[in-house]
């Protein structure tokens, strides 16, 4: 039995072969998990079929599996979860939270970040292709979190995002909901993922509080840049992982970790990386940024 209630988890999405970056929030996700006694998953947040690229998963789940990275649980497909982030949207809109919006690309375009409720006010004709949007209740009270490696974090949704999407016109549920519904049913307590993603904690934060739901405690791990200043993503075509060379990935990993790995585990093996991670992990030492571009990964 597991000597914590820690739950983790590392949730790519299946837009392309995991690259350094991501292998970083495994690593962390992982770590910290392990450090804790806890239980780490992985879930596959396949949400987004035009965006997805076929054998992604697979390959995701190989490049983690020859890192000795394996899920506690069973895989989670996010696929596979359609008819829980119905019924989510199902209590929200019986909680009067949510509403019908038709506006058009073109017009939302005019408005900036913050939409301006114009379809709450005057809702859709029937018939009109419409997405969701969250009701928030309080747009002008703040949110705040504390990020373990971040530090304290607020944001107004009157002014920082206002009523976001969660189910889009075409019919897909938007990350933000699956993301929390997911996390809810998997009982996740700490999130450890990239810091692109800490801007958006705040929306999901708030999304549990509405559904009655203690949100996790976060920690947003530095994005890598590459030499042109950009995090390294599928997007941008990073460099895909050599999966001939998981111990030096790991070890590379650590090292930007802020763990200071000694160099003599470059003579042993992944698994034994991996283990002097997990003896030694501490996230206080993790950087906030990373303000150097790392040159073994600037390809
Ligand atoms: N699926 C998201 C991504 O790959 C990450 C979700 C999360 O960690 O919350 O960017
Ligand atoms: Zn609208």
């Amino acid at each position: 039995p597991k000597l914590s209630q820690y739950r983790g988890r590392f949730a790519p999405s299946p837009t392309g072969p995991l690259h350094f970056g991501s292998l970083l929030a495994a690593v962390a996700s992982y770590l910290d998990a392990r450090a804790h006694q806890g239980t780490w998953l992985i879930r596959i947040e396949d949400l987004d079929p035009p965006r997805e690229q076929a054998g992604a998963s697979r390959a995701i789940l190989a490049a983690l599996a020859s890192h000795g990275l394996y899920s506690d649980q069973p895989v989670l497909y996010q696929s596979q979860r359609l008819a829980a982030y119905e019924s989510i949207l199902r209590k929200l809109e019986s909680k009067g939270l949510i509403y019908h919006c038709s506006c058009n690309r073109n017009r939302l375009a005019t408005l900036g970040r913050v939409y301006d409720r114009h379809c709450l006010h005057t809702p859709p004709a029937a018939g009109d292709s419409v997405a969701w949007r969250i009701k928030l209740p309080q747009p002008e009270q703040t949110v705040r979190f504390d990020d373990a490696i971040q530090g304290p974090q607020v944001q107004t949704p009157a002014s920082d995002f206002g009523d976001f999407i969660l189910k889009r016109k075409d019919g897909l549920h938007a990350y933000q909901l699956a993301v929390v519904a997911d996390d809810i049913y998997q009982g996740i307590t700490h999130v450890v993922r990239g810091s692109d993603l800490l801007e958006v904690s705040a929306r999901q934060q708030l999304l549990f509080q509405l559904l009655g739901e203690t949100a996790p405690s976060w920690a947003h791990i530095p994005v890598i840049n590459n030499r042109q200043g950009q995090k390294l993503s599928k997007q941008n075509h990073a460099p895909a992982l050599d999966l001939n060379a998981p111990r030096d990935n790991l070890y590379h990993a650590l090292r930007i970790l802020g763990q200071a790995p000694p160099e003599s585990l470059l003579h042993s093996s992944a698994d034994a990386v991996l283990h002097w991670g997990q003896a030694n992990w501490s996230l206080a030492k993790v950087p906030k940024t990373m303000a150097q571009t790392d040159p073994l990964f600037s390809h």
